[in-house]
């Protein structure tokens, strides 16, 4: 079996292929943001070639573009007011290209040195944007924010008890406790069940009506704790909320993970690109946490399964993660290098940093922050247009998150249900709801760097249009 193909072939498949691809990149409007399922199509689909016998490759791979493009919601298009998935741009589309051609293996320093220290630099690059000082950042390149904050939570779980790595925490004494607020992301709560610490080490913190973890209620959770016989950990500030946007109180969970020495973590997943925006302010005290946790698969719009963990505390990923091996390569000699296999939870790695390297090298901190900024524009074009239509915006955030509902739905959950699946249905936009203190909103987020303010004002008749139909039927 020729598993190269021969070149003839593989120069029909990058042609047929890219122009198959480039077409709906270049037009969005080409694809249905989001289709009704069809369970019956996609199985006939699914089961279209067996692997009994071969297929022609161009045949497969066009076949799949194709239920690809049919059958998935559409990040990529601009009327997508969705949940953080971006449209990636096109020097990260590349990466992955460049990534799968020459596979580099980043595990060991030695394997791929060019890799790692690129990896390396942007790690140090982006840590600075954080205010961490050079000399002290270091970092891990994770597959997506759930296991970034995993790696934050086995850090702070280490870092206290350093027997943990050799006699696993059921030698811990007292019980470690996490907070973090009931707007935080429910990874906190899967990190926690996969470090062997459960569900109920996970405190979360009421928030005010501003949806901020509530800084009394946590200080008092510490104290009655610490009472009680339980072991403070770690606090997980949100920089930006997955529901509504919200940005925790850094500066003062700063000050209270001081006072009581703990670890202080920022979710920053989402919200933390808008570090490189007008809105840097508000997130005073990250300069000063122990780690972070940075999407760039989200606002840095990179491919999928990219994501980055930040930590100002230089021997914790190794004093976490070492092992030895005598299999692995030996260390190069002269450099002071790091082999990532024993820096991180993943041993064989992708070159998952080449995906922000390359636009940021090609774009720079300047076009990223022009790009942030547009996205917050946009959001703030989109509250205004809803608001002079009559809507009331229900969240108070900067970032370009609008939850927000109408009166002629009455507070009614099931016409909001209604109206949003009646828009997703429409196949031409896509939205999705949050309920924020206790009364269910429509959410729509500006993820995508190339929504206009014409795609606004597209959407916002949508949903006028769709909002009097479903009110005419709610009944007094
Ligand atoms: C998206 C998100 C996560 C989870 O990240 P994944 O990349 O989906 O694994 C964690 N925290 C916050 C605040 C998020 O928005």
């Amino acid at each position: 079996m020729n598993f190269n193909l021969t070149a003839s072939k593989r120069q029909e498949i990058t042609t047929t292929v890219i122009e198959a691809l480039e077409s709906s990149y270049q037009n969005p409007d080409e694809l249905v943001v989001s289709k009704t399922l069809d369970e019956e199509r996609i199985t006939e689909m699914v089961n279209a070639f067996d692997f009994d016998q071969p297929h022609d490759t161009t045949q497969v791979i066009m076949h799949v573009i194709e239920g690809l493009k049919e059958h998935a919601v559409h990040s990529t298009h601009p009327s997508y007011f969705g949940l953080f998935n971006p449209r990636a741009n096109f020097p990260s589309v590349m990466a992955d290209v460049i990534n799968s051609y020459l596979n580099p293996q980043l595990a060991a320093w030695s394997h791929s040195p060019y890799a790692v220290e690129l990896e390396r630099f942007v790690i140090k690059e982006l840590g600075k944007k954080f205010g961490y000082k050079e000399q002290s950042i270091d970092g891990t390149f994770c597959t997506g924010g759930a296991e970034s904050n995993l790696t934050a939570v086995l850090s702070a779980l280490n870092k206290h008890f350093p027997e943990v790595a050799d006699e696993g925490i059921s030698g811990i004494l007292k019980r470690p406790i996490i907070y973090c607020s009931t707007e935080s992301h429910h990874s906190i709560e899967k990190a926690a069940r996969v470090a062997g610490l459960g569900k109920s080490s996970v405190k979360a913190i009421a928030v005010e009506n501003d949806l901020r973890m509530d800084m009394n209620v946590l200080q008092n959770q510490i104290k009655m704790d610490i009472g009680n016989g339980l072991y403070p950990l770690m606090i997980v500030g949100t920089a930006g909320t997955t529901g509504a946007g919200s940005i925790d109180n850094l500066e003062e969970i700063l000050r209270i993970s001081k006072e009581f020495g703990l670890w202080f973590h920022v979710d920053a997943a989402y919200g933390g690109a808008a570090i490189l925006s007008e809105l840097n302010e508000q997130f005073k005290g990250i300069e000063n946490s122990d780690s972070i946790t940075l999407d760039l698969h989200k606002w840095f719009s990179v491919p999928m399964a990219t994501s980055l963990f930040l930590t100002s505390d230089t021997s914790i990923l190794h004093n976490t993660f070492s092992v030895k091996t005598d299999y692995m390569p030996a260390d190069g000699n002269q450099v002071q290098q790091i082999d990532s296999y024993i820096h991180s939870i993943q041993w064989s790695r992708r070159f998952i940093g080449l995906r922000i390297y390359l636009p940021l090298a090609a774009f720079g901190w300047d076009g990223y922050a022009k790009t942030i900024s547009h996205q917050i524009e946009m959001g703030n074009k989109l509250r205004s247009l809803l608001e002079e239509n009559g809507w009331v915006v229900k969240n108070q955030t900067e970032l370009p998150i609008v939850c927000f509902t109408h009166p002629d739905l009455k507070g009614s959950k099931k016409a909001v249900e209604e109206l949003v699946d009646k828009l997703v249905y429409s196949g031409e936009t896509w939205l999705s709801t949050y309920p924020i203190n206790g009364e269910l909103t429509l959410r729509a987020c500006i993820t995508n760097y190339d929504t206009q303010e014409k795609d606004l004002i597209n959407f916002t008749n949508l949903l006028s249009t769709n909002k009097n139909t479903i009110a005419e039927g709610i009944c007094c």
